[in-house]
């Protein structure tokens, strides 16, 4: 790391009372000069309360837009603003809007891993690390539309005996991992536990010893008696799992295991952006009011409600 940038970024954050929020998935340089490092319901909960005039936030562009919406007061900045995420992308307002047209009456519980606009038209929010209990808390007799991630759905809907309508998105980096890639990772290390994200399509998740958000997966390994684990979510949480975990061992189950967005959050362009103070994002006023309710009912919900 050059010690240098880091001056820079420091000296930079300190002259415009700036904090920095990292995602789990960006790189360990950039993880390392943030003021917090979280998933998406943490860096949620820290980008509205922070203190600072300025949110920096190191992730993908649907996670500033919902620190810009918590906190419409601060500047929000993030290093590459073309750092997006093709799940959000894979549903667009009209087509939700279509969607609950077909299905009237129906509750729309809404990943946050999606665009403002989608948000705006839903019910309520929720992440990975609380969408069973967000599930729990719509009223058995309402029918639920679940968006825009089928996989962490199915997962949801199998832990509470729960039918719900999907809408067919994913994650293009957690679907590319294949059961066959588990189970020759299991191969190799055959004593290793194996954790997973529920972004992963169904018949992976089937193979997990521990199913959970991203947190989730690193308090497990943390507390687990195991020393050898194999993981199933992004390769950015290494870095954690290895500085707190130091005696254990961690495997990728599976080396498509890498988001080339979250990877655009270069230390480099952290310190650019935090010098020209931009790329700015912004939410039009009235998207960010109407998306606002549902974030923050997502926020009164607990965490975990993994397996
Ligand atoms: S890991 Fe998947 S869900 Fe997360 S930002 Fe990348 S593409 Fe989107």
């Amino acid at each position: 790391m050059s010690e240098a940038l880091v001056s820079k970024i420091e000296a930079l954050k300190a002259e415009h009372n700036a904090v920095i929020l990292a995602h789990y998935y960006a790189p360990g340089d950039v993880q390392d000069v943030a003021d917090y490092v979280g998933d998406s319901l943490g860096l949620s909960r820290t980008a509205a309360t922070t203190e600072a005039d300025v949110i920096v936030f190191s992730g993908v562009h649907f996670m500033a837009e919902t620190a810009a919406i918590l906190s419409p007061e601060k500047k929000v900045i993030m290093p590459d603003a073309c750092a997006g995420c093709p799940m959000a992308d894979m549903i667009t307002a009209e087509k939700l809007a279509q969607f609950k047209a077909e299905n009237p009456g129906a509750v729309v519980v809404t990943y946050v891993n999606s665009a403002a606009d989608i948000k705006a038209l839903s019910d309520i929010c929720c992440t990975s690390s609380n969408a069973v209990n967000v599930v729990r808390t719509i009223p058995e007799d309402k029918d639920i539309l679940f968006v825009p991630d089928q996989n962490l759905g199915s997962y949801v809907s199998k832990v509470l005996g729960r039918k719900m309508i999907m809408w067919k998105g994913f994650c293009p980096t957690h679907q590319n991992v294949l059961p066959e890639h588990v189970l020759k990772a299991r191969e190799e290390h055959p004593d290793a536990l194996f954790a997973v994200h529920p972004e992963c399509r169904p018949a992976v998740v089937e193979l997990a010893d521990f199913v959970g958000s991203t947190t989730g997966i690193i308090n497990f390994c943390a507390e687990s008696d195991a020393d050898k684990f194999i993981i199933g979510t992004e390769n950015g949480v290494f870095h954690k799992l290895k500085k707190d975990n130091p005696d254990k061992e961690f495997f990728l189950a599976s080396p498509v295991l890498e988001c080339p967005n979250m990877k655009k959050n270069t230390l480099e362009k952290l310190a650019w952006c935090l010098e020209d103070m931009k790329p700015l994002i912004t939410v039009d006023p009235e998207i960010a009011r109407k998306a606002k309710a549902p974030i923050e009912r997502m926020l009164e919900v607990a965490g975990s409600g993994g397996k």
